[in-house]
């Protein structure tokens, strides 16, 4: 464990300075010491520096932040690839800087100078915020909106999930009356944006071709009749689970405007999918994807996980050869972040090992990065997260004009993104870059009786 404590103030810091302590004792459990109160179990127990006020407002939090930095760095022996930055959008940051009109030898010196990023983040970090900028000046910014769809049922549940997601198999029956709450709550908040074009559309999960072909097909239906799709630029389908992709359900997406799906090994590993609970074979993924090629779908993401129990580097390195000849037009890597409740299970399961070290994290960024280039993919998009294997991001490559556009604005926050569904968060962008939020109940019984209370929610953002 290790302890804090404020004895010069710079409370108000608290959130940021957790971050850091974090990064630098990764793994470890991290509290604040109250005054007077003792940690006899704590490795150490850090007396946070007092902030320097004679400096201008605005300043005083990074020069903090940097002065812990070069404490805890001299402590621990170690160094941050992300430097003091400890938000889960860096790009963001440079994005405001470009659209200053900044040039990006400014940025870095300035990006280097207030959070020590340097090096090959700092080039990922700059590289990735050209590239959304450059895709998001496509959209209508606040004054279009975007479409999330949840579908909260998949296959199975994977050991290490963390999203809403109900097993088939026990939740089955409970889909037509989902999908019946579903239509309502889409006619009832289609009209908050009835003057407002919709740039893209996205239908995530849970997996949504856990649906039936028919039931795809009352869904995209209803979507195309409630919504407009004149200006839709992008029209996103989670095929996700290769267990739920049949050539009748890929053959209804077709029917629609659907212009990209998502086919998700995860890891093309099979002792690894078998261990984390994914009722599919390396076999299934590969057949999935090239069925969806042939029935014509030319803009398919995999979403890969560094992290997984029992991979390291050699084990990514082979995944991106497997993947390599079937030429994905993007690759969305996600470092593995185990959130309690599903760290938890793996753990009463039995599939938690040491998480890997900040070198083997780095070594399976590095691998996935290198194999996304050698397929002609490039960094597009970029966050990172809370309780990442080590401390690390989570990268989005693309083909040139193959870029997933949600998947900028969810990082952006460029956009109001309309999110229906149990367990969806709605956010409002308003012209000033003021942003609010309405959630959705994530239980299905709830979703269903509390509708009302969920459109409401909407309705206060936008009328
Ligand atoms: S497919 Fe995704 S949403 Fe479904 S159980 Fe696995 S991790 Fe969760």
């Amino acid at each position: 464990m290790i302890a804090f404590c404020f004895p010069h103030g710079g409370e108000e810091f608290e959130y940021d300075l957790r971050g850091l302590i974090g990064a630098f004792f990764p793994g470890e459990e991290i509290r604040k010491a109250e005054a007077g109160e003792s940690f006899p179990a704590a490795e150490f127990v850090y007396e946070v520096p007092e902030p320097d006020r004679s400096l201008p407002y605005e300043d005083i939090k990074n020069s903090f932040k940097r002065r812990v930095y070069d404490e805890l760095s001299e402590k621990t022996g170690r160094t941050l690839p992300w430097g003091t930055l400890t938000g889960i959008r860096p790009a963001k940051l440079i994005m405001k800087q470009l659209e200053e009109g900044k040039r990006p030898a400014e940025i870095a010196e300035h990006m280097r100078r207030v959070y020590y990023l340097d090096g090959p983040k700092l080039s990922l970090a700059i590289a990735t915020a050209q590239k959304e900028r450059q895709v998001l000046s496509k959209l209508h910014g606040t004054d279009g909106y975007s479409l999330y769809i949840g579908i909260p049922f998949c296959p199975s549940r994977c050991l290490y999930c963390s999203f809403t997601s109900y097993p088939v198999d026990r939740f089955g029956d409970r889909m037509e009356e989902y999908l019946d709450t579903l239509f309502y709550e889409m006619d009832a908040c289609r009209p908050l944006f009835s003057d407002r074009p919709l740039d893209t559309v996205y239908i995530g999960g849970g997996t949504p071709t856990a649906l039936s072909a028919g039931q795809l097909d009352r869904l995209l239906g209803k979507i195309v009749q409630a919504f407009p799709m004149a200006d839709v630029k992008e029209f996103t389908v989670e095929a996700g689970r290769p267990d739920s992709i049949t050539e009748e359900k890929l053959k209804t997406l077709k029917r629609y405007p659907v212009s990209r799906i998502s086919i998700n090994p995860q890891t093309m590993q099979q002792k690894t999918l078998d261990r984390i609970g994914r009722l599919h074979t390396v076999e299934e993924i590969v057949g999935a994807y090239r069925l969806a090629r042939s029935l014509g779908f030319d803009n398919i993401n995999m979403d890969l996980i560094l992290g997984l129990p029992g991979e390291g580097a050699a084990e990514v390195e082979d995944t991106l050869r497997q993947l390599a000849p079937l030429k994905p037009d993007s690759l969305t890597v996600h470092a593995l972040a185990v959130k309690r409740a599903s760290r938890l299970k793996m753990e009463a399961d039995g599939a938690v090992r040491p998480g890997p070290g900040q070198a083997e994290t780095e070594a399976m960024m590095r691998a996935a990065s290198e194999g996304a280039m050698q397929m002609g993919l490039f960094p597009y998009y970029l966050y990172r997260q809370k309780n990442m294997a080590g401390n690390l991001e989570n990268v989005g490559y693309a083909a040139p004009g193959k870029e997933g556009i949600y998947n900028i604005l969810i990082m952006e926050e460029k956009q109001s993104i309309l999110a229906l569904g149990a367990g969806n968060i709605s956010k409002a962008v308003y012209p000033d870059g003021q942003i609010e939020r309405a959630d959705n109940v994530k239980d299905l019984k709830e979703y269903r009786d509390r509708i009302e209370e969920m459109i409401e929610r909407k309705r206060k953002l936008w009328l």
